[in-house]
């Protein structure tokens, strides 16, 4: 397959921010990916408004190509929650362009009705896309989902891929990047079936908790806890949800390996997860779960910090036999030669 479109909508109910996080990758990069420099990815061409030249019905020109199968091969990538029209009054949530015959705005729903059974690959973009996000917590007036729950867990795109969900808020950039070069692979034939949870996140990104891969970690196992936000300690008495959150940025950091965030001073508010935010929600009170496994490790870690410091205070020190007197007491002893 020599050529590949990505068309990507943000117009459901979305803050650009996973567009605007994109830009940031460097596992590769947005920008190696659509100069070609990557080895053996197929031509790229990417349709996404925030970083498009086009505007109007001229940035409308692929997606309209696309519905009507003159495009060629492409991936669909959704930003946003959908909202759900069947509950919109005489209005709508979100649209996309105007039916040239009505004048009509046509919603992103009809959009991705269109779109998603052709395309070779749909993957949602962010927490909102993939889970409802922000704009799906409780009370919200618009019933916003994820896009899963749109289509179905069980939908299938034309390449025979489940939707492919790269959570985040927004999501991390080499994490999206990642996940893409993966399927432009697996579109051209080098790469085989992209690996996915049941929650249909890649499995290699999203496998481990933030907590495992934390900087903090030493110190909450050593019962060392933060108790305001100026601290290098464990910040699990603050509110972080590190330990049972599935999110890999304090391995990977967020742009270039710097930063993710409770190894930069950030508690985890769970932002990767299908609970955010209501289930993490009010943010800053100790998770459920904290006290307890704080007091746990607070008694077996201070033992453990108490025995350490002795050793540490031991290996701190240089051997006696480093000393400057005229005499040998390194325990050399010279081999006897008979
Ligand atoms: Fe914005 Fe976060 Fe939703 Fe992405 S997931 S559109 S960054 S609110
Ligand atoms: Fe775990 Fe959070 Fe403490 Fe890091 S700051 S060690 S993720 S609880
Ligand atoms: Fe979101 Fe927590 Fe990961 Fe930060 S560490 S990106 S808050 S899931």
């Amino acid at each position: 397959m020599q050529e590949v479109h990505i068309l990507w909508t943000s117009e459901g109910m979305s803050c650009d921010g996973d567009t605007v996080s994109v830009t940031a990758a460097t596992l590769p990069s947005i920008e190696d990916v659509l100069l070609g420099l990557v080895p053996g990815l197929p031509k790229v061409h990417l349709h996404n408004k925030v970083l498009a030249a086009e505007v109007g019905e001229e940035f409308m020109t692929a997606f309209n190509k696309a519905w009507h199968d003159e495009l060629g091969p492409f991936i669909f990538v959704v930003e946003g929650s959908i909202p759900n029209e069947k509950i919109n009054g005489e209005g709508y949530w979100t649209s996309m362009g105007n039916d040239p015959i009505t004048g009509q705005p046509i919603t992103v729903n009809q959009w991705i009705d269109r779109l998603a059974p052709k395309a070779w690959a749909v993957v949602a973009a962010g927490t909102c896309a993939t889970y409802g996000g922000i704009h799906a917590m409780a009370g919200n007036p618009t019933g916003c989902m994820g896009l899963a729950d749109y289509l179905g867990k069980d939908f299938r795109s034309a390449g025979g891929l489940p939707i492919v969900n790269v959570p985040g808020c927004p999501v991390q950039p080499d994490n999206f990047m990642e996940t893409l070069t993966w399927l432009l692979y697996q579109v051209a034939g080098l790469a085989p079936m992209i690996p996915l949870d049941k929650e249909l996140r890649p499995t290699w990104l999203f496998g481990k908790t933030v907590h495992e891969g934390c900087d903090r970690a030493g110190y909450y196992e050593q019962g060392d806890f933060a108790l305001d936000y100026n601290s290098p300690k464990c910040q699990v008495k603050i509110g972080c949800w590190g330990p049972v959150v599935n999110c890999n940025v304090t391995k990977r950091g967020w742009m270039d390996g710097i930063g993710g965030c409770p190894n930069v001073g950030g508690i985890c508010i769970g932002c990767t997860m299908p609970g955010f935010p209501d289930k993490f929600m009010p943010f800053m009170d100790q998770p459920p779960g904290a006290t307890v496994s704080a007091t746990l490790t607070g008694a077996y870690g201070t033992l453990i910090r108490k025995l350490r410091g002795i050793t540490n205070k031991t290996v701190n020190k240089e051997p006696k036999w480093h000393h400057n007197r005229p005499e040998l007491t390194s325990g050399y002893e010279p081999r006897q030669i008979f």
